[in-house]
């Protein structure tokens, strides 16, 4: 079995990448800033592909998201694809400062196409998740919910709005982006997800980002060690 993991931050990342001593594949997709880390866990193989950075700072946002996913898919063909990163959340729905989700489905809440109902349903995606998400999420008690995509990392009234009427619950940048390519190439996609801030609570989202990204990533990494034992070992 292939594992592929698609990371935008490598502060998200690296936690994980040390903890299976993963080797960089240097310009394995030259000339995109992509990267591939590669390793083998129980006889699978554990990849974990980096968006890159660019203008001196990891690449986030569904651009970036999308590029590296299809080049993983094409270069890779991995069985699963594996969305891990950091998310806001809202509190009064239960959340907390590095607690970890899996997905159960994901939408975008910033692309605003007026006109039919196909065009509404195309703008919000509402894509499928990996079939296996549910039992893996009760198998290793990890509570699910909904990844809810947008360009930025602030939340306006009109994105609170459509997050609200298709009940996203997990707000990230590149969730859904990943899902989108993942449904062209039929390759079933998996959300890990750490909460580094609270929709709801925090005043000021990228100074609660920055002050919880390390805790929110080290318990990533402890999800998702648990998880790629789940898989590796019931494959
Ligand atoms: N300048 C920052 C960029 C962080 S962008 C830095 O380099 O430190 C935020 C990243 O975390 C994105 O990859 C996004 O997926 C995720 N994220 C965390 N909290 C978010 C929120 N409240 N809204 C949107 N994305 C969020």
């Amino acid at each position: 079995m292939t594992l592929c993991y698609i990371v935008a931050m490598r502060a998200e990342a690296q936690p994980f990448i040390e903890e299976y001593g993963l080797e960089l594949k240097e310009n394995f997709f030259a000339p995109l800033p992509c990267m591939l880390y590669e390793g083998e866990v129980n006889g699978s193989r554990l990849c974990v592909v980096l968006n890159g950075a660019q203008h001196n700072s990891d690449l986030v946002g569904c651009e970036a998201a999308s590029v590296a996913t299809v080049k993983a898919i094409e270069a890779i063909r991995p069985d699963l694809i594996i969305n891990s990163g950091t998310c806001g959340a809202f509190q009064s729905q239960g959340a907390e400062i590095a607690k970890v989700y899996i997905g159960n489905g994901a939408m975008f809440h910033d692309r605003r196409v007026p006109g039919d109902d196909a065009w509404a349903t195309q703008s919000v995606g509402n894509y499928d998740v990996w079939q296996g998400s549910r039992q893996l999420a009760k198998a290793l008690g990890m509570p699910m919910a909904k990844v809810t995509t947008g360009s930025s990392l602030d939340m306006q009234a009109i994105d609170l709005e459509i997050i609200n009427r298709h009940g996203g619950q997990l707000k990230d940048m590149e969730g859904a982006a990943v899902a989108f390519v993942c449904s062209l190439y039929q390759v079933p996609v998996l959300f890990v997800k750490s909460v580094t801030d609270l929709c709801d609570h925090s005043a000021d989202t990228f100074e609660t980002f920055s002050r919880n990204l390390h805790a929110a990533s080290q318990a990533l990494r402890n999800a998702n060690k648990r998880i790629i034992e789940h898989l590796t070992l019931h494959a």
